[in-house]
């Protein structure tokens, strides 16, 4: 399993939204001030990540 983040084929510390992310992603996430490029990058992991695991949860239980 690939780490989100990354890219890189670490082993996933932990999972978000459907997604692996590794321990150093994590902890790179956790401490990125919120003023500043790589937050505005991660902002739009989170965002892509949401809108996938959505989706994918519509697939799996579509509405009645
Ligand atoms: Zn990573």
């Amino acid at each position: 399993m690939y780490c989100a983040l990354c890219n890189q084929n670490k082993k996933p510390k932990i999972e978000v939204l459907g997604l692996g992310m590794c321990n150093s992603c994590m902890e790179e996430l956790s401490s990125t001030p919120v003023i500043g490029t790589k937050y505005d990058y991660y902002k739009e992991v989170i965002k892509i990540a949401l809108r996938n695991y959505i989706y994918e949860r519509v697939e799996i239980n579509p509405v009645k």
